[in-house]
């Protein structure tokens, strides 16, 4: 990472502090690269994924041009406007631009498909500073006449390839057609096969050209839970988790392929779109899920350790160990797939009383105690939390097994220090007490 600081790339004081509130310390490649040009009022053409840091890359500069101008957006106007593919980035955009602006007087809305537009339509009535999109909605707001794009100074094409992908090259045209000629243009994809070069070519002119790839994630910045239920109560409270809308993407493990079945069957009923991939589905299928997965089709993927070999899919929000590995490593690898560029990816860990020793596996294999949210309906206290500082065998100190009775209020529990070496692991046994 760049030793360069937000403040040395030019990023002025407002937003400086909400960076700092966001633990944001030093800039991610992609954001040493074009923040500075972009406050030069430069075009960009990146190629970046998410995960990489991209927003901020193109929400600082954007709002501190903003800022600068003195005049706000006229009725039915948006200053910005960023186009996204799915519902899922929009909102993740549109909340990245609020958290960056924190500190800044502006108005942002975002509008998609798929729920009533009232709302919408009013928030436009008066004008936005910052709009964020999905093609349909957006051109059909177009088309009633609540919204006008001929005072857009700057357009945002986020996720271009996805968009090819998911037929949007109509819409695009549509909207590049509207905008104003003279424009900052920030194009954004994963990848830039000539057809999206070609694509990127006819809306920018001069771009700085960008290319980043994400790095893997070390463990210490996934930010790691485990929650505590009984194994019957597991699938209530994905069910719950997934209420979230935060929860964009989820990779789910299960220990089994049955058990992947069952998530997915589990998660139809409650219209959560989910697949499974495992040894038992044909190569067709897996990469059909994957696939689907991939272009935000699919909300949640299900897979076996086995399965998710070589799985690599961007932007995973969270990956979800319905089932604790019962191999500690196997651990390190499912939650490597969360979370890039920060600590944005969450790794949620559940966790019944059978599998309470394979999470001191994983723990004294991370040199670190997995921290415990018990803020939820389906708590299940430990049994019996070991007292402060028990740190036998090196491990952190968790709950000891020595009873099964449930016993009244939870009280406070130590979570060790985590400073004890990967020793003792006590593998084998522990796969047979799992049914
Ligand atoms: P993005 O690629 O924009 O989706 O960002 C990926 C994740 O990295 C988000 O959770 C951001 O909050 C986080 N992030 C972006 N820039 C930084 C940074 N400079 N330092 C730490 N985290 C960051």
């Amino acid at each position: 990472m760049s030793p360069i600081s937000f403040d040395q790339l030019g990023v002025a004081e407002p937003l400086l502090r909400a960076l700092t509130g966001l633990g944001y310390q030093t800039p991610t490649p992609i954001q040493a690269q074009s923040i500075p040009l972009l406050l030069e009022g430069r075009d960009l053409m990146g190629c970046a994924q998410t995960g990489t840091g991209k927003t901020a890359a193109f929400a600082l500069p954007i709002l501190q041009r903003l800022a600068a101008e003195k005049r706000g957006p006229a009725p039915r106007s948006a200053r910005v406007l960023a186009l996204t593919p799915t519902r899922e980035l929009a909102v993740q955009i549109y909340e990245s631009f609020l958290a960056y602006g924190r500190y800044l007087h502006f108005k942002a809305a975002v509008v998609y498909g798929g729920v009533g537009q009232t709302p919408q339509v009013r928030a436009l009535s008066r004008g936005i500073d910052v709009l964020v999109a999905t093609p349909g909605r957006l051109l059909d707001l177009m088309g009633q006449g609540h919204l006008r794009l001929d005072q857009t100074g700057v357009f945002v094409l986020d996720e271009a390839d996805r968009m090819l992908d998911m037929g949007f090259l109509p819409d695009i045209k549509r909207v590049l057609a509207v905008l104003p000629r003279r424009r900052q243009t920030l194009f954004f994809s994963a990848t830039m096969a000539p057809e999206i070069a070609r694509l990127a070519d006819g809306m920018v002119s001069n771009p700085v050209k960008v290319a980043v790839t994400p790095v893997a994630t070390p463990v210490e910045l996934i930010a790691q839970k485990v929650l505590f239920v009984a194994q019957a109560d597991k699938r209530a409270l994905l069910n719950r988790m997934l209420q979230d809308v935060t929860v964009t993407r989820a990779l789910v493990f299960t220990r089994t392929k049955h058990g992947a079945d069952r998530v997915v069957r589990q998660l139809d009923q409650i219209q959560v779109s989910a697949e499974a991939i495992h040894g038992d589905k044909s190569q067709n299928a897996r990469q059909s899920a994957l696939n689907k997965f991939r272009q935000g089709r699919t909300r949640v993927l299900v897979a076996t350790d086995i399965a998710a070999r070589g799985i690599d899919v961007e932007g995973v929000s969270h990956v979800i160990n319905y089932d604790l590995p019962n191999q500690p490593e196997s651990y390190v690898h499912r939650i490597g797939r969360t979370g890039r560029a920060g600590a944005r990816g969450q790794a949620i860990s559940f966790c019944d009383r059978q599998e309470r020793s394979f999470l001191r596996d994983i723990e004294r294999l991370i040199r670190k105690a997995v921290p415990v949210e018990e803020n939820h309906p389906y708590h299940q206290r430990p049994v019996e939390r070991a007292a402060a500082g028990g740190e036998a065998n090196g491990g952190p100190a968790r709950a000891g097994q020595r009873s099964r009775r449930p016993q009244g209020r939870a009280q406070t529990h130590s979570q060790g220090r985590g400073q004890g070496r990967p020793s003792n692991r006590h593998q084998g046994a522990r796969a047979a007490s799992l049914a």
